[in-house]
């Protein structure tokens, strides 16, 4: 059983073999810190702290309930949980990406990155997917501000503060008004309804915020409006340095109907073909 298994491995973590370092940001429930865990085993892991202001039981809950569903994930493009400590003050520690979140770094590193590097981010964003969707999980807030970077070369899908177990033929019906609008779903801005297949349209916003250096998707729009373009007919636009292969996947990623998008294994096929060709052009050209 895979819960049982998941409490042992996590049992371990005590808050005295962390050393808190400085301030990495601010999250949604209270600061994030990076620090240096010592494993049972001896190993120094740089660790990134979550940390939660209003400890009160229901808010701790759904500060908790991110690491619950990360404890179940294992894999080399998401976000790495190292442990939770339970009691006050509530810690959710996970591994350290020093790079930090993919939208500054596209920014930071716009004109040291080649086509085929940014089609890599988007074929290991869409193994964590593809590797989702075979749990039946849907994650609910793909875009670049929750992409961290590991290395110039490999990037960690993370921010599972939105994600949810969905029984199959099921789906999501969200309640809370915190959402990303501009990379929504019609469906889901229409009927807040969340499935696999609204990832994959936001899995498309996401890979035209690669492409555009991270800018913001819609941004000549108020949120209010995006809906009504979208049901014109009307989406983003192709971004300059984005091949047209891949924007052909993209305007597939916005089918108005949900069963006529692609799923991501089949974009992680198509992905993984677009980047070895773009690869062999960039070594013979
Ligand atoms: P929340 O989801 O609660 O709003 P975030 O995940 O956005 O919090 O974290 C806040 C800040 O901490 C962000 O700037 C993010 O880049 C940084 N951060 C979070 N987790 C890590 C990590 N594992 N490695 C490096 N930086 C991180």
């Amino acid at each position: 059983d895979g819960t049982a298994t998941s409490t042992e491995k996590y049992e371990g973590i005590c808050r005295h073999d962390i050393v808190v370092g400085n301030i990495l940001g601010e999250g949604f429930f209270g600061e994030v810190h990076d620090g240096i865990y010592t494993s049972p085993t001896g190993d120094k892991i740089c660790v990134a702290i979550k940390t939660c202001k209003d400890c009160s039981a229901d808010v701790k809950e759904k500060f908790l309930s991110e690491a619950d569903l990360m404890k179940n994930l294992d894999h080399p493009n998401i976000v790495r949980l190292i442990g939770v400590i339970e009691v006050d003050p509530v810690w959710i520690v996970m591994e350290l990406y020093e790079h930090g979140e993919l939208g500054n770094y596209l920014v930071k590193q716009q004109y040291n990155l080649t086509t085929a590097t940014l089609i890599l981010y988007c074929v290991q964003i869409c193994k964590a997917l593809a590797y989702l969707e075979g749990l039946n999980m849907v994650h609910r807030d793909i875009a670049v501000r929750n992409v961290l970077v590991a290395s110039p070369k490999c990037v960690k899908l993370g921010d599972f503060g939105l994600s949810r177990y969905i029984d199959e033929q099921e789906y999501y019906k969200a309640s809370v008004s915190r959402l990303p609008i501009k990379w929504m779903a019609p469906e889901s801005i229409n009927f807040r309804r969340f499935t696999t297949a609204s990832d994959v349209w936001m899995f498309g916003v996401c890979i035209w915020e690669i492409f555009s250096m991270a800018q913001q998707p819609f941004f000549w729009l108020e949120n209010g409006q995006v809906i009504n373009q979208l049901e014109s007919g009307v989406r983003l636009h192709k971004p300059q340095l984005c091949p047209p292969t891949i924007y052909s996947l993209l305007t597939r990623c916005w089918a108005y109907e949900p069963h006529g998008r692609p799923s991501f294994s089949q974009l992680f096929c198509l992905l993984g073909d677009i980047h070895r060709m773009e690869l062999e052009q960039e070594q013979c050209p």
